[in-house]
């Protein structure tokens, strides 16, 4: 039987119309509007997409967005004091400074000075540390959309073995923490790992980041397992141009899985939406209020 396939599109504008019906409600209720910060250091095409992007969602949801555009040149300690000024700002509630920055710039000390309760990304060691501890913690957004879409597929991921390809900071290690945290069995497969073909085929859960173009083939997947891609590679088409894949193969996968997410169409949309569903949960931390539900974990 052909596996559902998990609509990240339509996912994500559910995620983004709770969003803004919260956004909304803080407005009329507490007078509050819930603003985001976006730091652009440099003019990396890629991450130039990704901040315009990120600012005209933000005004769809009716949440205030500020950008600042800063020189690739811009020196360590005027980046810190503008994180500083977003720090003390109380219009801010989220902060976001995009990645990669330029190499004269340590992306560890930048993320640090963020203020974790403003930390949107969820990459501020704070957050990390209450993320593996299981205490309530800004989400590394790519990770939680991965987790929305698995929850809304399955309900309970109770007891269900994962296998999570990749173990970076920004997808692959939270990715596991959270899938833990939902009380699966989870292993992190990596560049070292023997066999991954193997390990590959125990799981009911598959989250592929690994950031190789299709290299996941329907063979490594069990009957019926889900399948997530968080992969987003760009390859040239036989007949010229390029398109989009992920990480694994997907029509052979597709043929063996239970479910599985497109690139595109799949992870990505929901990386923004949950960008968005952090700064709601951030403001409303910041204001006393409880964190919208089914908005975090
Ligand atoms: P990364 O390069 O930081 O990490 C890649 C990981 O893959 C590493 O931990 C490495 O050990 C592992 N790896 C490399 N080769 C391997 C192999 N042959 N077998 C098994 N593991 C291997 O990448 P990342 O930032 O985690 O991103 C991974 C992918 O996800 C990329 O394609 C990236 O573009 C994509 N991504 C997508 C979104 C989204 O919103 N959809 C967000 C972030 C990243």
């Amino acid at each position: 039987m052909a596996a559902t396939v998990i609509d990240g599109k339509a996912f994500a504008a559910r995620v983004r119309g709770q969003v803004a019906t919260h956004v909304a409600a803080l407005k009329a209720d507490h007078g509050i509007t819930p603003g985001l910060a976006v730091v652009l250091v440099g003019e990396d095409p890629a991450s130039q997409v990704y901040v315009k992007s990120k600012g005209k969602m933000t005004l769809e949801v009716g949440m205030k967005s500020v950008e600042h555009k800063l020189d690739a040149g811009t020196a360590e300690a005027d980046l810190l004091a503008l994180i500083h000024q977003l720090n003390t700002d109380p219009e801010i509630h989220g902060i976001l400074v995009q990645l990669p920055l330029p190499g004269h710039l340590d992306e560890d000390l930048v993320i640090n000075s963020i203020d974790p309760a403003k930390d949107v990304d969820g990459f501020h060691i704070s957050n990390v540390g209450l993320l593996g501890t299981g205490q309530d913690s800004m989400v590394p957004c790519t990770p939680l959309g991965c987790l929305m879409m698995l929850r809304d597929h399955h309900g309970s991921l109770s007891g269900m073995d994962a296998v999570v390809i990749g173990r970076s900071n920004i997808v692959g290690k939270p990715m596991a923490q959270l899938l833990l945290g939902d009380s699966c069995t989870v292993t992190i497969a990596h560049s070292r790992t023997k066999d991954l073909a193997d390990v590959v085929r125990r799981a009911d859960i598959v989250v592929a980041a690994v950031g190789r173009p299709q290299m996941v083939p329907g063979d490594w997947i069990k009957p019926g397992a889900t399948v997530i891609d968080v992969g987003i590679n760009r390859i040239d088409k036989p007949e010229g141009g390029t398109r989009l894949v992920g990480d694994v193969d997907y029509d052979s996968c597709a043929a063996v899985a239970g479910a599985i997410t497109p690139v595109p169409g799949g992870v990505g949309p929901m990386t923004i939406a949950c960008l968005l569903a952090n700064t709601v949960t951030a403001c409303c931390r910041a204001n006393g209020l409880p964190a919208p539900e089914g908005l975090t974990v």
